[in-house]
């Protein structure tokens, strides 16, 4: 009886808002990041609400991110992978999840991060995209090759 409890519990927490979506499983300590990368300030009234260091089964400590009245588009699920590699997004209408993917990470990342390399020719006057190989612990610029493993969310073009 406990288990079913505690199954009703979880399912309560995820479905809690009304529409939207629910970024569970973020690893614990991004979850500020998520919104960083999903343009999120609180500047423009969004109501955002944020767990951080939950106790989670299957990592030590997670992050959950509850966005209400905004449904995550593919690009920002994509991105959202290389800092939440384990994240489950949840898209939840009228109160019930109708969605549930787990993120995948994409091969290449386009036009999303800026390379922090200043002489690399993606961030001069020339008109071409930024384009990054995900590598298993970070990011690698297909133009340079700057690698870039730590503060990956820094880079995010906004
Ligand atoms: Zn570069």
């Amino acid at each position: 009886m406990s288990d079913d409890r505690d199954g009703d519990e979880h399912e309560l927490r995820v479905s809690k808002i009304r529409n939207g979506t629910v970024i569970d499983h973020v690893r614990g300590g991004q979850a500020l990041n998520v919104l960083a990368i999903l343009g999120i300030d609180g500047s423009q009234g969004e109501e955002v609400s944020v767990g951080m260091n939950v106790p989670s089964d299957r990592l030590a400590r997670k992050d959950i991110v509850k966005v209400e009245g905004r449904e995550l588009s593919q690009d920002e699920v994509d991105v959202l992978s290389l800092i939440a590699p384990d994240a489950t997004i949840n898209i939840v209408r009228d109160y019930e999840v109708v969605e549930k993917h787990r993120v995948e990470r994409p091969e290449i990342v386009e036009g999303v991060l800026s390379c922090p390399n200043t002489g690399c020719i993606t961030t001069g006057d020339e008109p071409v995209s930024s384009r990054f190989e995900v590598l298993d612990d970070g990011v690698r610029c297909t133009y340079c090759g700057t690698i870039v493993r730590e503060e990956i969310a820094s880079l995010i073009d906004t």
